[in-house]
């Protein structure tokens, strides 16, 4: 089997300060998805989207370095999903269907995904693709005087855009206690605050900000982000009406590790 097709990533493959758009991706093969399906049990693993990733990403292209899938932007890695489901449904000649309660009438459904459903958010069309660096300015309003011994204020900082890496440290860590999953979230997206750089911030450096600061870190973070945007509502095919997708729709549990038509995971990942 040696069928492979080359994709753009909306934000694109860091390496050595450099920015790589496309990979080429191969289809999960049949004893890949075995593997990869070890790993559902009570509790889902979250390396396994590590996996699917390295079975599946044949190669960045004009990279000098192997691929490494914890260092890709997790929306990169969702939007490498959404192409795989995508691919899968084209090779078998079926729509894209996710299995859900319909939040109007009550019945459970298969929604259908069409195409034109669903958005992929380039970075040059966010915020993010303003700045080489990838990483968003931001200023506090209420200056911090707690990042050194002298009390220094200080009131700039930047954003930087998580990795798949970050996400599945993140779940292994804290995926029992959703308090301090939401603090560490909001940790691993400062990648600058006053002098400190990103790896010399620490939960207890947050802790000193109003929470208001908090919730706007996180809202400058989710305005534009690029990837895949996924519909919160679909038209139920029973009753015709509009219905939210409860929960979100995930192309990793919904699209690529069950026998089509199943249902997903009673997942705990959803952002
Ligand atoms: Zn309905």
């Amino acid at each position: 089997m040696t069928y492979e097709r080359k994709v753009r990533l909306p934000v694109g493959y860091v390496e050595g300060g450099k920015n790589y758009r496309e990979v080429v991706l191969r289809p999960l093969t049949g004893r890949a998805l075995l593997e990869v399906r070890s790993k559902i049990g009570e509790r889902v693993d979250p390396s396994l989207f590590t996996d699917i990733l390295r079975f599946t990403v044949v190669r960045v292209e004009g990279c000098p370095e192997p691929f490494k899938p914890e260092q890709m932007f997790f929306v990169d890695a969702d939007f490498v999903f959404y192409e795989l489901a995508r691919w899968d449904h084209e090779m078998m000649g079926e729509p894209m269907r996710v299995h859900r309660r319909c939040m109007e009438c009550g019945q459970a459904v298969k929604f259908e995904l069409k195409e034109e459903n669903i958005t992929v958010r380039m970075l040059e069309d966010t915020e993010w693709g303003k700045y080489p660096d990838l990483m968003i300015p931001f200023r506090l309003r209420v200056p911090i005087t707690t990042l050194d011994p002298d009390g220094t204020p200080y009131d700039t900082g930047k954003l930087r855009l998580l990795t798949l890496g970050d996400e599945v440290e993140k779940f292994k860590r804290f995926g029992d206690a959703p308090g301090r999953l939401w603090a560490e979230t909001v940790r691993l997206m400062i990648g600058q605050l006053g002098p400190k750089p990103y790896g010399a911030i620490f939960t207890a450096d947050l802790e000193a900000l109003p929470a208001f600061e908090l919730r706007r870190i996180e809202a400058i973070y989710a305005q534009n982000l690029p990837g895949v945007i996924a519909p919160t509502e679909l038209v139920c095919p029973a009753c015709l009406r509009s219905s939210a997708v409860q929960p979100a729709i995930m192309w990793v549990p919904d699209f690529l590790l069950l026998p089509s038509g199943g249902s997903a995971w009673p997942s705990s990942s959803g952002a």
